[in-house]
């Protein structure tokens, strides 16, 4: 099937445990091995897969707003691969019993500009040294700014390590501002 066709299902029930994943958002997380977004367990708490205080808070946010309001949402987030960029939309829907159903597709994909070993979980990580990761855009922060991936390395002298630092995950001012105005009291 084309890629841009396939859509990634996964539900929550009223407690946030993950009860269903489709078997095209599996075989996306094998592939890819992608941040926190990109890979879940049914039977297990989704909060176990959401890491980053401004993430989680964001997605608590969204969550209420749809259960609450009982009417859909969607935003746009990246989900890359060491050698892709991919733009993926999500839509999250109220169920029955309080839960919750994800839609996800892939919009857009292109080749990154240079091969980004820090995506690739078999590089070598440096334990000392760590880096924030924008969850929806996967913009890396350089002091208070944010940049593309690759264009954040390179700053740092970090593109060509020998070991790559860990990624936290955080969300950069435009994402959080643009998810927060989703979120209705
Ligand atoms: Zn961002």
């Amino acid at each position: 099937m084309n890629p841009a066709e396939q859509v990634f299902t996964h539900r929550i029930d009223d407690k946030d445990n993950i009860v269903f994943i489709n078997e095209a958002w599996t075989e996306f997380a094998n592939a890819n091995n992608a941040a926190s977004l990109c890979s879940l367990v049914v039977g297990h708490s989704i909060w176990n897969f959401i890491h980053g205080g401004d993430v989680i808070h964001v997605f608590r946010r969204l969550f209420a707003t749809v259960r609450r309001h009982g009417e859909q949402l969607s935003f746009r987030f990246r989900c890359d691969s060491p050698t892709m960029r991919r733009y993926l939309r999500m839509e999250i829907l109220p169920i029955a019993d309080g839960g919750l159903e994800f839609h996800s597709r892939i919009e857009k994909e292109e080749p990154q500009p240079r091969v980004l070993r820090i995506l690739d979980p078999q590089a070598p990580r440096n334990g000392e040294s760590s880096v924030r990761m924008c969850a929806w855009c996967k913009k890396i922060a350089d002091g208070e700014n944010w940049f593309e991936p690759h264009e954040a390395l390179e700053r740092m002298r970090l593109f060509d390590a020998p070991t790559m630092p860990q990624i936290t995950h955080g969300m950069c001012k435009e994402c959080f501002d643009r998810m927060m105005q989703e979120c209705v009291d």
